[in-house]
């Protein structure tokens, strides 16, 4: 029996909530128990283009509206937002299994992140530079126009707020296309909080669709010449099709993908600090974050005392329902996920794995688990596994855990815990990642920060100053005082 009712979404195209243009329907689920929470609308290409129509048609007079405008917008957008508070972290454990904490986070970041936005109308958007010829040359930033945003569930608050935040606040129109799995929570709840914010219709528009029916929509985004720009959050695989799509058209694409993130302890850490650090680095979120840490170095001199204690501290992370506010390990976001990740852990172990803790899943729910010699050809040790789960390798040095947290073809995130600050910053420019942080863990994230990853992790970057490179065209523009000696 239901215990929440059941919503049934619309989409937001042109500033009105309306059904999919073949009118069906999917349903979206609470990973933690299975039933329906809502259903949302079965978009395809024909509710795409509307919605790119209409963000096309809304361009011009948002581009250009005065900047105190579209700033008032975003603040009262960050008001409306904190009002809804306890509903949207209710939303994002119904959707995504976000524990109170981890929903707690993304509910504190996007206030802040809109705010921030509201000062980017703000920003010089430009500079006068030299010219040999006597003319009076600018270099100009424009808003591109229309920008495509293919958000994710795993983060689904920050991560869609995120791909339409600076796009918006710079001028562009934007079409968001969320998750599947999170279509409110990651999606069509921006429509209804910017309406009340004041947003003019046909700036922002939402289009949902059923699972597995991404790839109309996204078609639609790389093939459609009015869109400008796309941005994308999610996995390599499909970020990697995206850009191939849009590479045709020729279409700039910012892609933050997956990521195998390494944690490096050394000798000289504190223990306790380098446990919690890696616990909280590998566990938040399930494991389920972008930046999540994959693998820990651990120097030798103190693995064997780290390594218990961080087996031993997983051990007493409660597992469960993602609405009581003690549990530390919700569910997984969906059966699927499960199978894959037990299937990995699985299978590193037939091959000569060692299970510290945890290993197997109750439910929808897979333990905090921490593994050991996890050999080199499992999938575990190469792909990305959206989930609980942490390995430990020892090494001999700090030289050697480089070249270790080197070995993936993944660049997002890293973190290196050691006493010695200055040591941890020159070894911090060794890392092959986007992120480095000394004496943190890889998960963290600021709204003005340069947010992304190299390598297999991504292109481009979110946050601050480079989301206003991302998001604007450069354009040069002159004014001759004097007349030009033309030759002919
Ligand atoms: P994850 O495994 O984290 O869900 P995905 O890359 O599958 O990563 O999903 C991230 C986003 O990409 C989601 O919004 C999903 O619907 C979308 N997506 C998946 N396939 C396509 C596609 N072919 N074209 C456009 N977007 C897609």
């Amino acid at each position: 029996m239901a215990t929440t009712a059941v919503h049934g979404y619309r989409q937001y195209i042109g500033g009105e909530w309306t059904d999919a243009a073949e009118g069906g329907t999917f349903d979206v689920k609470d990973p933690f128990t299975g039933e329906t929470v809502a259903t949302a609308p079965a978009g395809g290409a024909d509710d795409a283009a509307r919605a790119i129509d209409a963000a096309q048609a809304a361009f011009q007079a948002w581009a250009a509206t005065p900047p105190a405008v579209r700033q008032g917008i975003f603040l009262k957008a960050a008001d409306v937002l904190e009002s809804r508070s306890h509903e949207i972290v209710a939303a994002l454990a119904r959707e995504t299994g976000a524990t109170f904490g981890f929903g707690m986070f993304q509910m504190h970041f996007v206030p802040g992140l809109f705010r921030q936005a509201a000062a980017l109308p703000y920003q010089p958007i430009g500079t006068v530079i030299p010219s040999d010829t006597g003319a009076f040359s600018m270099g100009v930033r424009k808003p591109v126009g229309v920008v495509a945003a293919i958000a994710p569930w795993n983060a689904a608050l920050i991560l869609s707020a995120r791909s339409i935040a600076a796009p918006l606040a710079l001028g562009n129109t934007v079409v968001l296309k969320p998750s599947e799995l999170s279509p409110w929570a990651g999606g069509l709840l921006w429509g209804e909080i910017f309406a009340e914010a004041g947003l003019p219709e046909g700036v922002l528009n939402i289009v949902t669709h059923a699972p597995g029916a991404a790839g109309p929509i996204g078609e639609a985004f790389t093939s459609h010449p009015a869109v400008r720009r796309i941005n994308f959050t999610g996995s390599t695989a499909t970020g990697r099709r995206l850009a191939e799509a849009a590479g045709k058209n020729l279409k700039r694409v910012v892609l933050e993908l997956g990521g195998y993130n390494p944690l490096i302890v050394l000798a000289d850490a504190e223990v306790e600090y380098a446990v919690n650090a890696a616990a909280f680095g590998a566990f938040l979120h399930q494991g389920q974050i972008c930046m999540s840490a994959r693998k820990v170095l651990v120097e030798r001199p103190i693995a064997d005392e780290f390594t218990r204690r961080l087996a031993d501290k997983a051990k007493t992370l409660k597992a469960g329902d993602p609405k009581e506010h003690d549990t530390i390990i919700g569910p997984l976001i969906n059966a699927d996920a499960v199978a894959m990740v037990k299937g990995r852990v699985d299978e590193a172990v037939a091959k000569g794995a060692k299970v510290l803790a945890g290993g197997d899943a109750v439910g929808n729910c897979y333990q905090a688990t921490v593994v050991t010699d996890v050999p080199a050809d499992s999938e575990l040790a190469t792909h990305e596994t959206f989930g609980p789960v942490l390995a430990v390798e020892v090494v001999d040095s700090a030289d050697e855990a480089v070249a270790r947290a080197n070995a993936t073809s993944y660049g997002l995130a890293a973190g290196i815990i050691t006493s010695d600050v200055d040591g941890g910053l020159a070894l911090a420019q060794q890392v092959e990642a986007g992120i480095v942080h000394v004496n943190d863990q890889p998960v963290g994230d600021e709204p003005q920060m340069p947010f992304g990853g190299v390598k297999d992790s991504g292109w481009g970057r979110f946050g601050g100053q480079a989301a206003i490179d991302e998001f604007t065209e450069l354009r040069w523009v002159t004014v001759q005082s004097g007349s030009h000696p033309f030759p002919f």
